[in-house]
């Protein structure tokens, strides 16, 4: 294997290849030769050519050979939250509302600057060795630890799109008078969006994020959903989790047909919508879902870990609706999306062993789908990243199935056995290396 990983583009590496396509199916290279532009673009994805002579790719780079690596492209984590890091696999079994309570609003309310700081630099490498290139996230409400966190982002290299939590119902935050809390939130979440939205071309984003229907006045989220249109930002925030949750929502918004509806009524669904959980819902609320085309990023650890519901995932997909998978730490225990993959499947053979779910199973390459393509449709920037395709960016993951394989030695080269590891067997070691646009990022271990 080589020595040496390349941390800036161009270059051209040998390696296993494994990536859903944007056409459909996936492409497996048992011997694959990637070649990256100075640009940081995808310009080859083929068989190692049979001829012994290396070819001329126009960058004069020799190609660095990490068999028996396995390069995918980089994991799509449609919903964590940066400040909860520190809290994460603390806190099973609780329902929502006493968790966000107990542990989540005090840890969030110590998220000022000098913590952001100190913590997303740290969050960001930890994204990137868990195989994440691309991820969703809430910050906490405080304007400067936000401004700290996209800095950091953009130190790192990751692709980030951030937002500042809104709440005017609840809030963790009493240094404001009441009166003044929705203002003073949307001019923050709106200062920040003109300072961060389409930062590096595209890298760094906004996504105007109220907490959810519970935290949230109507005019909270009418306003916020009224500035996501008006600036092409994302809008992101919580949807039925929890029965308790559910419930709270229907006293809260007497006027809503359904937990949906409140987000409707407030201008919320669309395209640049991406809810989290999505668990109870009606039909009625899974149509709606689908007609204003509007995402899901499903967590799976989260949901089990607080014991909030079972996603009937087949449902959501067969209606045409745009899912990925989120993280969710802390609610989920880890940010690795391979991890959230297991605990996806787990829970749709639970569905199907209660009898409530008789729909095809999902397989290994479906779930690699879900956590990179799919996540990236999501944001709309399946034409960027996601798979690894001629004309996309080089994001990348370098994963050693050694560190997967059930006894020395056994190995396979069969992709969906390849990637049904990877899932139901993830190793906290196993990415070796992340790039973004083809420059590497801190946090993986590298190769020996
Ligand atoms: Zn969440």
């Amino acid at each position: 294997m080589g020595a040496s990983l390349p941390g800036r583009p161009p270059f051209v590496l040998r390696a296993r290849i494994l990536t859903p396509l944007a056409e459909g199916g996936t492409r497996y290279e048992p011997d694959g030769r990637l070649a990256v532009d100075a640009r940081g673009a995808i310009t080859a994805v083929e068989p190692w050519p049979a001829s012994p002579v290396e070819p001329a790719d126009g960058t004069g780079t020799p190609a660095i050979d990490l068999r028996p690596l396995v390069l995918l492209p980089g994991m799509v984590d449609l919903h964590v939250h940066l400040p909860q890091l520190p809290n994460a696999g603390v806190g099973a079994g609780l329902d929502l509302l006493t968790w966000l309570r107990r542990y989540i609003f005090p840890l969030e309310r110590e998220f000022d600057e000098a913590a952001a700081e100190d913590l997303a630099p740290r969050a960001f490498r930890a994204f990137a060795a868990a195989g994440t290139t691309t991820v969703l996230a809430y910050g906490a409400v405080f304007e400067a630890s936000m401004d700290a966190s996209f800095r950091a982002a953009e130190a790192h290299g990751i692709r980030a799109i951030l937002g500042k939590v809104m709440m005017d119902r609840g809030s963790y935050d009493d240094r404001l008078p009441a009166d003044r809390v929705l203002d003073t939130s949307l001019r923050q979440s709106a200062d920040l969006c003109a300072r961060w939205h389409g930062r590096d071309e595209g890298r760094l984003r906004y996504a105007f994020t109220p907490r959810f229907a519970v935290s949230c006045s109507a005019d909270m989220l009418r306003e916020s959903a009224a500035l996501a249109r008006s600036t092409g930002a994302y809008w992101q925030t919580h949807l039925a989790e929890d029965h308790g949750e559910v419930r709270e929502v229907a006293r809260l918004f007497p006027e809503a047909l359904d937990y949906l509806d409140v987000y409707d009524r407030a201008g919320g669904l669309g395209p640049r919508t991406i809810l989290a959980h999505a668990i109870h819902l009606s039909a009625r609320e899974v149509a709606r879902l689908a007609e204003t085309d509007t995402a899901i990023a499903h967590c799976p650890a989260s949901n089990l870990f607080l014991a909030s519901g079972a996603m009937r995932l087949a449902r959501l997909r067969a209606a045409g609706i745009r899912v990925g998978l989120g993280s969710d730490v802390s609610a989920g225990p880890e940010l690795s999306i391979f991890a959230n993959m297991r605990a996806g499947a787990y829970t749709q053979s639970g569905l199907r062993v209660l009898g409530e779910d008789d729909t095809r199973p999902l397989g290994p390459l479906d779930w690699l789908r879900l956590g990179s393509l799919e996540g990236a449709r999501v944001l709309g920037i399946a034409d960027e990243t996601g798979s690894i395709e001629t004309g996309k960016a080089a994001d990348l993951i370098a994963v050693d199935p050694r560190l997967v394989a059930p006894i020395e030695g056994v190995d396979s080269h069969d992709p969906a056995e390849v990637m049904s590891r990877l899932a139901f067997r993830p190793h906290p070691d196993m990415v070796r290396a992340a790039w973004v646009r083809g420059r590497r990022l801190d946090g993986p271990p590298g190769v020996a």
